[in-house]
């Protein structure tokens, strides 16, 4: 059958991939509206303190919510963002948005005598490339009025690859903003850990697949221990994500993890969910902070 399409002879394989082209244009297309039309919105999980017990911040997380569909994950399209630069104009709106809103959370907890709350933003590989990506940052700090303290920027160990002299410099200019720099997903990338050394960074987020068989695997265990020691020996601070158990609490508080996230406290919730957790001041409770009695 090839032989018959003559010089056309790779015109077998242009029916799949138009399919395939054709598909991704209708995603990139139905994105792009979605970004338009409004239909994306932010959930925002709460991050807290194994010391005390409060809430000390809060990661924004993008969902989609698709007209017929409903409530689409950021795993079935951020891929394709990332592949057609959509991501790049919709991370600016995520980031206004988390902005906006963690300056109004942000100013009632001040007025209210409480410590600050802190916003984190993920940020794509693609959006890192942007050489306006610190002016732009910038820009949304100065429209919202947040201050810069109180967001913290979540980078993947992926973001650092391409071009390493390009990322300090970048990360530089970022710190010089004053914001708070996080590895998200730490130990699942191909990195080498010379880059702490030199970079700026302020957080460690353990990544949830190693907290998951905490308690059960001690290999996991060795490797989450060993995180947050090389954490506190290089004075940045460590949140453990993905904690659902008491369990894994438990191991992560008696190891000095400074800060959970996790469906254990709360699962990423709308604005409005999140403001009432607030107002209550919604807390770890007190057997999940206090150290318990060493059987020795
Ligand atoms: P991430 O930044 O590592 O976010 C943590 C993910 O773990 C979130 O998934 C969150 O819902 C989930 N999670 C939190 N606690 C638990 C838990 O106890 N158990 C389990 N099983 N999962 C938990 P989500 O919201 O589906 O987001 C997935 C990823 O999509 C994020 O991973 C991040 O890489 C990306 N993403 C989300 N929002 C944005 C955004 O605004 N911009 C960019 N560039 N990426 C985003
Ligand atoms: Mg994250
Ligand atoms: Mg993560
Ligand atoms: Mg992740």
């Amino acid at each position: 059958a090839a032989k018959k399409q003559g010089r056309n002879g790779f015109r077998f394989y242009q029916p799949v991939m138009n399919e395939e082209a054709l598909e991704r244009l209708r995603i990139e297309g139905a994105l792009r509206k979605a970004l338009e039309r409004g239909e994306f919105v932010l959930h925002y999980q709460p991050q807290v303190d194994l010391g005390d017990g409060a809430i000390t911040g809060a990661e924004a997380l993008l969902r989609w919510q698709h007209p017929e569909l409903g409530v689409v994950a950021p795993a079935r399209f951020i891929g394709l963002a990332e592949e057609t630069g959509l991501i790049v104009p919709i991370g600016v709106w995520a980031l206004r948005t988390a902005c906006a809103q963690a300056r109004v959370w942000h100013d009632a907890r001040v007025a209210d005598g409480q410590a600050p709350l802190r916003m984190a933003v993920n940020l794509s590989a693609r959006q890192f490339s942007q050489p306006d990506l610190a002016q732009c940052i910038a820009d949304v700090l100065e429209e919202t009025g947040l201050p810069p303290a109180c967001l913290e920027l979540e980078l993947t160990e992926s973001v650092f690859m391409d071009d390493v002299t390009q990322a300090v410099g970048l990360l530089h200019e970022l710190k010089a903003l004053g914001v708070t720099l996080a590895i998200d997903d730490f130990g699942t990338g191909y990195s080498s850990l010379s880059y702490l050394r030199s970079f700026p960074i302020d957080v460690l987020k353990i990544d949830r697949s190693f907290v998951n068989d905490l308690a059960t695997d001690t290999d996991d265990e060795a490797i989450v221990v060993s995180i947050i020691a090389l954490a506190h020996n290089l004075k940045l601070r460590v949140v453990a994500e993905g904690v659902e158990s008491r369990e894994q609490l438990e191991y992560l508080r008696r190891h000095d993890c400074d800060q959970i996230q996790g469906y254990y406290f709360s699962r990423p919730v709308g604005p409005l969910q999140f403001e009432q957790m607030l107002r209550d001041n919604k807390h770890l409770g007190r057997a999940d902070i206090a150290a318990p009695a060493r059987v020795e």
